[in-house]
C-alpha cells in the first residue's frame, strides 16, 4: 500500500497559555489506540490492524523556543520525502503551525479543516506569536493553505472577528451547527482537531474546559462524510492532567481511527 499513516507525537507544551500538561498526551493516545479494550477496526470496515497501514515514527521531544517549529516541521518534511503521511499527536496547538508549513510545500492547494471551541486566530497572545491561541492567524499570514474552514467554535471575540474577516476564514460557530452538516472541499485536505471542539462532558481532558461543544458522534459524523484525500491531520491540546478515568485518551483514539479509515479509503 502507497502512502502509510505515519504517527508521530510532538510532547511540545510550552506555547499553552493557561496550563501545561499536554505534551504528555501522545504515549497514552498510543496506549488507548492499541489497548485489548476495543479493536482496530473502524466503523466503515477498515483493519487497521493490517502490518502496513500504521508506521510508527516516534514522539518528538519538547524543543524550546523558535528551535521548536524548524524541529517539528523538519520531522514532518522527513515523513513526506517517505510518502508517509503524518497523523500527529499534540501537544497543544502550536505545532499545527510548523506542521501545516511542511505539509504546504508538498500540497500548493491544500485546505485545512479545524475542529475547535476557538478560532486560534490571535496576531499573539500574552506576548507570543507562537501560542496554542495563534497558529491559523500564521497559517493564514503565511498563505498556506488555500481554504480554511472552523466548525465547533464558541469563544469568537472581537480581534478575532476582524482576524477571520481578513483573512476569509470559514467560520461555523457552534451556535449555527446544522445537523448533516456536509463540507464541500475539492482539494487535498489537512485536518487539525483540538480536543475541546467536544463538549467537556465527552472529552473533559483539556486545558480550556468549553461548554456547549460538538458530541462525539457529531465530530465523527462530520470527519466521516469528508470525501477528498486526507493528507495528513492532527490530534492536539488532549491534556491527561485533566482527564477523567482515561476517558479522553480512549476518545483521541476513537477519532484517530476514524481519522485513519478517511486517510486510508480516500486514497
Ligand atoms: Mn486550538
Ligand atoms: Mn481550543
Amino acid at each position: 500500500m502507497k502512502n502509510r499513516l505515519g504517527i508521530i507525537g510532538f510532547c511540545h507544551d510550552e506555547n499553552s497559555s493557561f496550563m501545561r500538561g499536554t505534551a504528555a498526551a501522545p504515549q497514552l493516545i498510543r496506549k488507548a489506540l492499541f489497548s485489548d479494550a476495543s479493536n482496530l477496526w473502524t466503523e466503515s470496515g477498515v483493519d487497521l490492524g493490517q502490518p502496513d497501514i500504521f508506521f510508527d515514527a516516534g514522539d518528538l521531544d519538547q524543543v524550546s523556543g523558535t528551535d521548536a517549529t524548524a524541529a517539528i516541521e523538519n520531522s514532518i518534511t522527513l515523513l513526506l520525502s517517505q510518502r508517509i503521511r503524518p497523523l500527529s499527536l499534540g501537544g497543544d496547538h502550536s505545532i499545527t503551525y510548523p506542521i501545516v508549513r511542511a505539509l504546504a510545500r508538498e500540497y500548493p492547494e491544500l485546505s485545512l479543516l479545524h475542529f475547535d471551541a476557538h478560532p486560534d486566530l490571535y496576531d499573539d497572545f500574552q506576548g507570543n506569536r507562537h501560542s496554542h491561541a495563534c497558529p491559523f492567524a500564521r497559517i493564514m499570514e503565511e498563505k498556506l493553505v488555500q481554504r480554511l474552514v472552523q466548525v465547533g467554535i464558541r469563544t469568537m471575540n472581537g480581534h478575532q472577528r476582524d482576524q477571520a474577516r481578513r483573512f476569509g476564514v470559514e467560520v461555523i460557530e457552534m451556535k449555527e451547527l446544522q445537523e448533516g452538516l456536509e463540507l464541500n472541499f475539492d482539494t487535498p485536505l489537512y485536518v487539525s482537531v483540538d480536543m475541546d471542539v467536544l463538549d467537556p462532558a465527552f472529552a473533559p481532558g483539556v486545558s480550556h474546559r468549553e461548554p456547549g461543544g460538538l458530541s462525539t458522534r457529531q465530530l465523527l459524523k462530520i470527519i466521516q462524510g469528508i470525501r477528498v484525500p486526507v493528507v495528513g491531520a492532527d490530534i492536539v491540546e488532549f491534556n491527561p492532567q485533566m482527564d477523567l478515568l482515561g476517558i479522553t485518551a480512549t476518545v483521541c483514539a476513537k477519532i484517530l481511527k476514524e481519522l485513519s479509515a478517511v486517510m486510508v479509503q480516500n486514497g
